[in-house]
């Protein structure tokens, strides 16, 4: 596809994928969703490989609320609930954090080399969730903001945190805040919105000149090509990102775009090197609110085997969710794929910078 065949982020047609515009996708069978009852069909894209449900997909009321509500007991959410916790109670949480998972390692590392010390950089942390990041941050000096779509979420944070976070549910409603960011973060939230490239174009039109929006969203190329949706079930994610699909996004948009490479990381911690194939189960489970199967659908008779799924079980009446874990094995020697493999971790981080503003060029 030439620059010139690129369309702009609102011209998507509902059968082209969302991620690159690519006009040919492929079913790659259903999925059960995140709600009990609910089934997805899933389409991968032929030419960046992205994995996305139906652009039409509908997410339940109340489903972010309700998750953030149960973080502390549901799989996929709860260390959010430990970071929190930690972050509130220690000196220098952002080091914490930066030690603690690949994506704030690599938000600490770029902002460092930035910014210096921090001191007058302002960022906008969208899909700021319980808050850490934002107020790890702040204690570094930085300028930061936290927005997030569930007021739930903004509550707790503002609770624990301090007065730093705002309900919107996108870049235009942000009205009341009267800053101009330098650095947008979004973590692990493009994965959830139906429009990715519209909604990279919003926060890129809103950094400041030379400024950079990152992002991180589960890396689907860590996965082996025959795996399907390993990652939350639809409606909470809409899409799983291939980083060719993460660099398009980015050319569709006019900016430049830089993958993180994590051997530094995956070095720094003795991470083994992990080529996930196919996965093994591990379930766990976790209450939810049982008000959040909007249909009257049976649930799909195979219940074992999927990550992050709700199912409500009948003889307690409740929403419970199963997770896995990716099975890990260690190598003493590398291969070129596993060279690659530890160039790359659960979530793709991208650099997203606007060629047009950069003072540099
Ligand atoms: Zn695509």
């Amino acid at each position: 596809m030439s620059s010139e065949d690129l369309q702009t982020p609102e011209q998507v047609a509902p059968g082209d994928c969302p991620v690159c515009c690519g006009q040919s996708r492929g079913s790659r069978g259903t999925v059960p969703g995140f709600v009990e009852g609910m089934i997805y069909e899933v389409f991968e894209c032929e030419t960046c490989h992205s994995q996305s449900v139906p652009s039409d997909t509908v997410i339940p009321v109340g489903l972010y609320d309700a998750v953030y509500r149960h973080a502390g007991s549901l799989p996929g959410y709860y260390r959010y609930h430990r970071y929190a916790d930690t972050t509130r109670n220690i000196k220098n949480p952002l080091y914490y954090l930066s030690r603690s998972e690949d994506v704030y390692w690599a938000v600490t590392s770029i902002l460092s080399e930035r910014r210096g010390h921090g001191q007058g950089t302002v960022v906008i942390d969208v899909g700021s969730g319980l808050g850490y990041l934002t107020a790890a941050l702040r204690a570094e000096g930085y300028e930061a903001w936290g927005t997030d779509v569930s007021s739930e979420a903004v509550q707790q944070a503002t609770r624990r945190f301090g007065p730093w976070f705002f309900l919107a549910e996108s870049s235009a409603s942000w009205g009341d805040l009267e800053v101009e960011p330098d650095v947008i973060v979004a973590l692990e939230t493009i994965e959830h919105v139906s429009n990715p490239a519209k909604f990279l174009a919003s926060l890129a039109a809103k950094v400041n000149p030379g400024g950079e929006v990152l992002l991180s969203t589960p890396n689907k190329d860590r996965w082996s090509p025959e795996c399907v949706w390993e990652t939350d079930l639809p409606p909470v994610h809409l899409h799983w990102l291939s980083e060719d699909g993460l660099r398009t996004l980015g050319r569709r948009i006019g900016c430049t775009v830089e993958l993180v490479d994590f051997t530094e990381f995956n070095q720094l911690m003795g991470k083994p090197i992990v080529e996930v194939t196919l996965p093994t189960t591990t379930p766990q489970k976790a209450v939810l609110d049982s008000n959040l199967s909007p249909t009257g659908l049976a649930p799909p008779p195979q219940i074992d085997g999927f990550r992050d799924r709700l199912v409500r079980t009948p003889a307690f009446g409740r929403v419970v969710a199963l997770a896995r874990r990716p099975r890990q094995h260690t190598d003493s020697e590398l291969t070129p794929s596993q060279l690659t493999a530890r160039r790359r971790s659960n979530s793709a981080v991208a650099r997203y910078t606007s060629a047009r503003d950069d003072p540099a060029n």
